[in-house]
């Protein structure tokens, strides 16, 4: 069995009334970049907030890069890069001093620092930025230099909470191909995303959680074809139209998602007599199918 860099087993997290993980089992095996996919509420942040140690557990058995949280979590942490979804940077400082500050809250040995630094600064392509203070950086540029300061001690596991929100989509395209080349190095990835896409694009393995559980785990191309088949049978049509389609589906055995003014009918590709558009089944139509939620 391959090393693990992660490993939850029957994680339990309660809120007073609120359990906001319950019974999570997960593994992540060293050097694979996961996507944690779930509605609002589902539990992602405060699995995240249990990986780094800022919140206990209070059931079950939490391991981070084979150390047992929270016990061990400062041993985890020294290897650990964690990129919040909030940009808490130091407008006041430059790139470059945003970096260095972090090489000594990462304890960076006094004589690696400064090729940290710029392994960081070329990792964010932030090279010919170094002297400019970051409030006078672009949204792309910030976000970039707060991957690239989770970086500055080579951590061998790095946390990322909503990498892209807000961004538009070529700068979200940047930020891509930066996460795509620490995968490449075999950094192991964990990143909770609202965006389908990048989940597809970059994760070896997705997990869905839904009301603190996992309700599926895979590769995204494994997860499509179990969930909702190959094909997808796009129907549009008045609401009683749609209403009908749903019908027939549910007589066929299939299931099916509104969206907006279509019915989805997953796993149409051997059902004749309905009329309407084929497309290839995603990603998207097994999260709306397995959460009941759209994606935000
Ligand atoms: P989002 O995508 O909105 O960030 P999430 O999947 O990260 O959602 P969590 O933030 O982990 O979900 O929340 C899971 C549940 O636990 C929610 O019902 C939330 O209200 C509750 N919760 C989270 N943190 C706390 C807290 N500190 N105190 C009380 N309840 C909390």
């Amino acid at each position: 069995m391959s090393e693990l860099a992660i490993s939850l087993r029957g994680v339990v997290k309660r809120y007073g009334q609120i359990t906001a993980v319950d019974g999570l089992d997960v593994s992540v095996p060293a050097g694979t970049c996961v996507g944690l996919l779930g509605p609002n509420g589902a539990g992602k942040s405060t699995t995240m907030r249990m990986l780094t140690g800022q919140s206990i557990a209070d059931e079950g058995e939490l391991e981070v890069l084979g150390f047992r949280m929270p016990g061990e979590s400062k041993q985890a942490r020294a290897q650990l890069g964690v990129t919040p979804q909030l940009d808490n940077l130091d407008v006041t400082l430059t790139v470059e001093q945003n970096l260095l500050v972090f090489t000594y809250l990462y304890r960076v040995p006094r004589r690696e620092r400064k090729e940290a630094i710029e392994r960081s600064l070329e990792l964010a392509r932030l090279e010919d930025r170094r002297d400019t203070r970051v409030d006078k950086l672009s949204g792309g540029m910030r976000r970039r230099l707060l991957i690239a300061r989770s970086l500055v001690h080579r951590p061998r596991l790095v946390l990322l909470d909503e990498p892209t929100v807000g961004l538009d989509p070529q700068i979200r395209q940047e930020l891509w191909a930066l996460i795509d080349r620490l995968r490449s190095e075999g950094t192991t990835i964990l990143m909770s995303t609202h965006y389908i896409e990048e989940a597809q694009r970059l994760a070896d393995t997705v997990l869905i959680m839904s009301h603190g559980k996992a309700v599926a785990a895979g590769p995204p191309a494994q997860l499509v074809l179990e969930h909702a088949g190959s094909e997808v049978l796009e129907v549009y049509g008045a609401p009683s139209r749609l209403a009908e389609v749903e019908r027939e589906a549910a007589a066929h055995g299939l299931s099916t998602r509104r969206t907006g003014t279509s019915v989805a009918v997953l796993g149409a590709g051997s059902v004749d007599g309905l009329e309407g558009e084929r497309r290839p089944a995603n990603l998207e139509d097994v999260f709306v199918l397995l959460t009941g939620e759209e994606i935000g």
